[in-house]
């Protein structure tokens, strides 16, 4: 079972780049079923109103809720006051699995790790490079799981992922996921270090090819169980921790038979413009 922990969905309402536009899946699901990826962890592209961008990527994983699993896009100082209300939306209407904060938009609050234990549900939060705060949540939020993506850096900031290691090693609460990281050797330093049980597989999609990434953490040379933990093993050992309403528990349902080559065919429901109510991916 290969699970994509990092892909983004969605409409954005900004008009920057990619990352505050759309995050169209098309090409990502059909790039991700020729690599054998068989479900996908979405969230929202960068937006004026996470509730309203949750809402958009709910409608997708409705679409395939035994392909997506939806994780709540929360912003720290906006949605201060009402991550507890987004949070409770995205889990219980939603059934989402995870908590997703980027610190372009803030910094992680306490009000967002204090929702994320009260729901048990894991934090993948994008730090910028300023990984010492792992050391903080480690330490005040034992119980909550983070996952650093991109080693701590998708800049690509060597010392900021090379200081990462030293917390993803430490601290048995901090992961990582593989999307975005260049340096190979970094890749295989966390291995050596913290082990295949702290490293999640994630590409970035749709904007980072989902099957390059894939190949990435096939050349890590792992065992067969150590890569398994890896591509799909750790995160649902960290979703399946979830006491709470969980959506219709697609970790212990067979997937759905999908087609593994080819682009996607009218009444795909990932073919665009489908029972989602408009293009919005
Ligand atoms: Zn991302």
């Amino acid at each position: 079972m290969i699970i994509d922990c990092h892909c983004h969905a969605g409409k954005g309402d900004g008009l920057t780049g990619p990352w505050d536009t759309a995050a169209p899946l098309r090409d990502y699901l059909r790039r991700a079923a020729q690599a054998g990826i068989e479900r996908t962890v979405l969230f929202a592209a960068f937006h004026s109103d996470y509730r309203e961008a949750n809402r958009q990527v709910a409608r997708i994983v409705a679409t395939c809720p035994d392909r997506f699993y939806g994780f709540a896009f929360v912003h720290a100082e906006r949605d201060r006051g009402r991550a507890a209300a987004l949070v409770r939306e995205a889990v219980e209407v939603h059934g989402f699995a995870g908590i997703k904060v980027h610190r372009h938009d803030a910094r992680i609050s306490r009000e967002i790790c204090e929702v994320a234990r009260d729901y048990r549900l894991p934090v993948l939060y994008d730090v910028m490079g300023e990984v010492i705060i792992c050391e903080l949540l480690a330490e005040e939020y034992p119980e909550v799981n983070f996952i650093i993506p991109h080693l701590g850096s998708f800049a690509d900031d060597w010392r900021a992922q090379a200081a990462f290691l030293a917390h993803l090693e430490r601290h048995a609460n901090i992961y990582t996921d593989t999307s975005g990281v260049r340096r190979f050797d970094l890749l295989v330093q966390a291995v050596r270090r913290a082990g295949p049980h702290k490293i999640l597989f994630g590409s970035d999609g749709p904007w980072l090819h989902p099957g390059l990434e894939l190949a990435k953490v096939r050349m890590l040379g792992l065992s067969p169980a150590g890569e398994q933990l890896v591509l799909g093993g750790n995160f649902l050992r960290l979703v399946e921790s979830q006491p709470v309403v969980r959506r219709n528990t697609a970790a212990a349902q067979p997937m759905s038979v999908r087609p593994a080559y080819g682009p996607p065919r009218d009444g795909d429901p990932w073919a665009g413009n489908g029972a989602a109510g408009g293009a919005i991916w």
